[in-house]
């Protein structure tokens, strides 16, 4: 496990109060979870959001946005009957996955919240039977994850769809423990705070932009896009703040988008990053020498 730099939190914080919440949430698709009133709702618009959290925003939000308007005024409700299911979502595409993958999906995970009561409590129930009762760490999620997952598959008809991936296979699962960090941190304008899982035992969803920093920030030097990447990633923001490390994942994802961050020396494409002087490519030079090349490479 690597140690956090010094000066992270700081950098972080920054950047993510310059991130007015609401903006932020506009353009991330957790946005239609803010707009369900009822917790169930709420549960089932986050599964959908993130399950279909791959490819380009802009699409993603089209594609989320479709999916709720065929759903109806109560997305929690239309999920519990299959039939009427399949054909709201009949001719739903986005990339691989079809209506029929989607609405499989939704009513598995509609059957669990109906039997657990809600699938937080589906969810806090795994999560105990992996660490035997003990208090839940981060070494219980990916198992608790795959239980989890199971029983929405099981559930729903799913089958091998990889809408729903298997946490055991060593994948980051980044959609799940995105679904995970929405619905477990405490409400702050992104997350929601509505199931009792410590924040302690989330790991971070990892994707390009949030591997690309921790790589240039020394929380990893795994090269691989892995589920042990992810747990690496979350121990080194764990030495940061023990109880709640994946805090930081919503200003490391922006940071690294808003970048693009080129993972290199780059004057123009780094020029106002917020962790530059921590960045492994930029150490050791002095502000003076940031500027010139800055300067320098946009002309006079
Ligand atoms: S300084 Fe540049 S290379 Fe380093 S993290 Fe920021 S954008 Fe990426």
């Amino acid at each position: 496990m690597a140690r956090a730099p010094e000066g992270l939190v700081r950098a972080l914080e920054e950047a993510r109060a310059a991130q007015v919440a609401a903006d932020r949430r506009d353009r991330d698709p957790v946005r239609f979870v803010h707009l369900q009133r009822r917790a169930e709702d709420r549960e089932i618009v986050a599964l959908l959001a993130s399950s279909l959290a791959f490819g380009n925003v802009r699409t993603i939000l089209t594609k989320v946005a479709e999916a709720l308007d065929r759903l109806g005024p109560s997305p929690a409700r239309a999920a519990g009957d299959l039939p009427r299911l399949l054909t709201k979502l009949e001719g739903f595409r986005h990339r691989i996955y079809a209506g029929a993958d989607v609405a499989r999906l939704l009513h598995g995970a509609r059957v669990v919240q109906r039997a657990n009561g809600s699938l937080g409590v589906a969810f806090s129930r795994a999560l105990s039977g992996v660490s035997g009762g003990a208090p839940p760490s981060r070494e219980h999620m990916q198992e608790a994850l795959a239980r989890f997952c199971d029983e929405i598959r099981v559930a729903g008809g799913l089958g091998k769809s990889h809408l729903l991936p298997d946490p055991r296979a060593g994948s980051t699962v980044k959609r799940l423990l995105l679904f995970v960090r929405w619905m477990a941190r405490p409400a702050d304008g992104i997350d929601l705070g509505l199931w009792d899982v410590p924040t302690s035992a989330l790991v971070i969803p990892v994707d390009t932009h949030v591997h690309k920093l921790a790589k240039n920030l020394g929380l990893t030097r795994r090269g691989d896009a892995s589920y042990a990447t992810a747990l690496e990633i979350t121990a080194s923001l764990a030495t940061l703040d023990p109880a709640d490390p994946v805090r930081f994942d919503f200003p490391l994802c922006h940071l690294g988008m808003l970048q693009r961050c080129p993972s290199r020396r780059d004057p123009l494409r780094c020029d106002g990053c917020g962790v530059l002087p921590l960045c492994r490519h930029w150490r050791g030079r002095g502000a003076g020498a940031r500027n010139n090349r800055v300067t320098s490479a946009r002309g006079p």
